[in-house]
């Protein structure tokens, strides 16, 4: 099977080499050369557009930042779509919104191209050891058709509907996981203030019910004051509002989504937004007026 691979950035460019690894022909591209050439010297082909990509592959897997992005990829001109046929496929990787996805499906569909929405979570670290978990939209043979393939990049590779559900699912993880952020951070700001460690509150009841993934991943960021990406917040901005418009269209109510929401704006505004996500708790300590750190 050839796999092309458009979206080389934090996420796409591991994620390629970990297809390369498990002995997969790599047709890579990006707008950006330089990871092109890196994936080149690791044995993959170059190609000079997303079309040359997918007249190459058998199946396409963009790792984009947003919709307008894998828009972009897929339909302008020298696009993707202008070099796919009758039984290819597109596998966007992007966490972007699921009503996007319904629309690309639709589009590709009218080609005879399949389409699955399998965005992922674990960040880099992950997307370099090849462990990401991966949830997916789509129909069960064109899953059953490139679950061997996606499991070359993740640790789990998960069905969980139709088109855009893949997308519905990744929303849900960036809910949980921003307000899970603010949490740790507001409850490490009242240790702080109130003359406890906030380290010791970590070791205290991290195995505890309040511990999560989140709280082990992060907390050594926010002890360090070490905000480098990661995730960047301008990317989970763009989630949630995805997880916004998407909550409003299917009538829930979202308040702490909200919240977390506006935390992140302030930060952005205040010239955050290229921080890792764990800078959170930098808002905590603008309106505190204090320094979690030290
Ligand atoms: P990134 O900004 O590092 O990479 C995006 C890449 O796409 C860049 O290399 C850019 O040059 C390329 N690109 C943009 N438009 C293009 C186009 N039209 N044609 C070709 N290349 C184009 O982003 P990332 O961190 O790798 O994230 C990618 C997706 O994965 C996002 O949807 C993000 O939300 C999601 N995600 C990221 C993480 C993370 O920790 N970084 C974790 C899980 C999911």
């Amino acid at each position: 099977m050839k796999v092309g691979f458009v979206g080389l950035g934090i996420m796409g460019k591991p994620m390629a080499h970990n297809v390369l690894k498990a002995g997969y022909t790599v047709i890579a591209y990006d707008r950006n050369q330089a990871p092109v050439d890196e994936l080149v010297a690791a044995g993959a082909v170059a190609a000079a557009s997303g079309k040359e990509v997918a007249e190459q592959a058998d199946v396409v897997i963009t790792m984009l930042p947003n919709s307008p992005h894998v828009r972009s990829a897929l339909f302008d001109e020298n696009g993707i779509a202008e070099g796919l046929s009758e039984g290819k496929a597109v596998i966007d990787m992007s966490s972007i919104a699921p009503l996007a996805s319904r629309e690309f499906a639709e589009k590709l569909a009218e080609q005879g191209v399949d389409f699955l929405d399998a965005p992922v979570s674990g960040g880099e670290p992950k997307a370099i050891d090849g462990t990401i978990a991966v949830m997916v939209g789509g129909e069960q043979a064109v899953f059953d058709k490139y679950e061997a393939l996606l499991g070359a990049m993740a640790s789990t590779v998960t069905l969980v509907g139709g088109v855009g559900a893949g997308n519905i699912t990744k929303l849900a993880n960036q809910m949980i996981v921003a307000v899970n952020i603010a949490a740790v951070s507001e409850a490490y700001s009242l240790a702080k203030k109130a003359g406890v460690s906030p380290e010791n509150v970590y070791k205290a009841i991290r195995s505890g019910l309040a511990g999560s993934v989140v709280m082990d991943q992060k907390s050594q960021k926010i002890f360090d004051g070490d905000f480098t990406p990661g995730f960047r917040i301008d990317l989970h901005i763009k989630d949630l509002q995805n997880a916004l418009d998407t909550s409003h269209g299917v009538n829930v109510s979202a308040p702490f989504t909200s919240l977390a929401m506006e935390i992140l704006q302030s930060l952005k505004v205040n010239g955050h937004g290229s921080d890792d996500h764990s800078g959170i708790a930098e808002w905590y300590e603008m309106v505190n007026n204090f320094k979690l750190q030290g």
